[in-house]
């Protein structure tokens, strides 16, 4: 395998920036653009050391540094790593990764220093996959979540499953072929229990695809509400800056503003909107042909009503483009004489907010109501959870094949009941990465970015 290098810092002005070198000419590569002041070979010296030194090129030093060698295979790919960390600047960062390709290394594509990890066995396809999650990860549980996958946690319960009907397969191979010979009685039944066990675990993993993809890429929030509700200032409250423009004239907030806030454990994408009211004005009905448009596609609604106000008909419009959405109603301004109807909401939104959007410890109120909704607080992180695509698919393909089977058991051959139970370990092989085609891990890594 030829040696690879890239730059696996962000490439920008920082404190330090990595650039990591990995393969058989990695220590050779390294000791031509970095000189150790101790006057040692990096060629000799023992992994998981660190060396002080020059950093180097054609033209001379430019840089000091420290390089960090790791010999095979106790190394993040397997094979022989030097990380030299040099200042942070743009322009030392590219010549050292300019230095290290003149010195033999090939430029890395994306995400091939995992993709040697997983081919070297020092991970399978789902540790791999949760290395993307973990940097991604804009909250505490989407971290957590990736860091338990990095851990195995996905990859130790289909490996519970895959063992299971591995052992329904022997027992019916076994049967199948030494009918006369001393093999137990085929208990057909118990291999019924077996499939719809594993069916039924196979499932819990499949259910968790969509919230876990909430927690990891927030969710599409949009924040409705007449004019002069407290949109804009719940918006505020909620990124806690000044991004939509906060004023006492309805009408003011005419397009969206995007935004990614934290609240509690889940993340919104929070999109600000023009309120929703008839109006003649061609700016503002952009916004609440938008707001409406926004309600429909959104993942969450938060709707927001003036607590000190009756009813109009605006509020009822809103109410009535609400039902059937996941969404919270925000009655806003409590601080001031309450005039509105709430049974009338309560009717319609299972959670009703009473808070001021003027007062810090409403984000408490609200984090809590978002939470229920949206049960990402019941989504256990410490156990397997689904995060891609291919993984949901290799979860669904494995199920289709265990409802055949279970069919078969009842209607046809021992053989066919074989075959369709091979074919559902192999998706498991192929969720794991232990069967899986060039062209699925190419796509895998071609996710990720370079240096990683
Ligand atoms: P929007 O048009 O829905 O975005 O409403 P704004 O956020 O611009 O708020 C309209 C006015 O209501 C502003 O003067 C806010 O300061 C005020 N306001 C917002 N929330 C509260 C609240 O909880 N209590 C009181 N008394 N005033 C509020």
């Amino acid at each position: 395998m030829n040696t690879i290098a890239a730059i696996s810092t962000p490439l920008a002005v920082g404190g330090i920036s990595v650039l990591r070198i990995s393969g058989d000419e990695a220590k050779s590569i390294a000791e031509k653009i970095f000189i150790p002041a101790s006057g040692k070979k990096l060629r000799a010296v023992p992994g998981y050391s660190a060396h002080f030194g020059r950093v180097r090129d054609k033209n001379g030093d430019f840089d000091e540094g420290i390089a960090t060698v790791f010999n095979a295979p106790k190394s993040y790919t397997g094979e022989d790593v030097v990380e030299i960390t040099c200042h942070g600047g743009i322009y030392i960062t590219k010549r050292l990764l300019r230095a290290a390709i003149s010195a033999g290394a090939a430029p890395a594509q994306n995400g091939e220093f995992t993709k040697r990890a997983f081919l070297n066995g020092k991970m399978d396809l789902t540790a791999a996959e949760s290395v993307m999650d973990l940097i991604a990860a804009q909250g505490e549980q989407a971290a957590k979540a990736a860091h338990m996958m990095s851990e195995g946690s996905l990859w130790q319960e289909v490996q519970g499953i895959k063992s299971v009907l591995i052992a329904c397969n022997a027992h019916i191979a076994a049967f199948i072929d030494y009918p006369e010979d001393d093999v137990p009685q085929l208990k057909m039944d118990e291999i019924k229990r077996s499939v719809a066990d594993c069916r039924s675990r196979l499932q819990e993993l499949s259910d968790t695809f969509d919230r876990g993809r909430l927690m990891r890429e927030g969710i599409d929030t949009v924040i409705v509400g007449k004019p002069n509700v407290g949109k804009s200032t719940l918006m505020n409250l909620l990124s806690g800056c000044d991004r939509s423009i906060v004023t006492e004239i309805p009408g003011t907030t005419r397009d969206t503003v995007e935004e990614t806030v934290q609240l509690g454990l889940v993340t919104l994408r929070l999109c600000d909107t023009a309120g929703i009211r008839d109006s003649d004005d061609i700016v503002e009905k952009i916004g609440i042909d938008r707001a409406k448009r926004r309600i429909e596609t959104a993942q969450l609604v938060i709707a927001v009503f003036d607590s000190s106000k009756a009813l109009e008909p605006d509020d009822l419009e809103l109410i009535e483009c609400c039902k059937g959405k996941l969404a919270i109603a925000v009655v806003n301004k409590t601080d001031l004489e309450p005039k509105l109807d709430l049974d009338m909401i309560g009717s319609v939104f299972p959670d009703v907010v009473q808070i001021s959007a003027l007062q810090r410890d409403s984000l408490d109120v609200l984090a809590n109501a978002v939470e229920r909704q949206t049960k990402i607080a019941e989504l256990d992180t410490s156990s397997a959870i689904l995060s891609t695509e291919r993984q949901k698919q290799c979860v669904e393909g494995c199920i289709s094949a265990l409802d055949e089977a279970d069919k078969a058991i009842e209607t046809t051959t021992l053989d066919a009941v074989g075959v369709l139970l091979d074919d559902a370990i192999a998706e498991i092989l192929s969720l794991t990465g232990e069967r899986v085609t060039d062209a699925v891990v190419d796509e895998v890594f071609s996710r990720f970015c370079v240096g990683k």
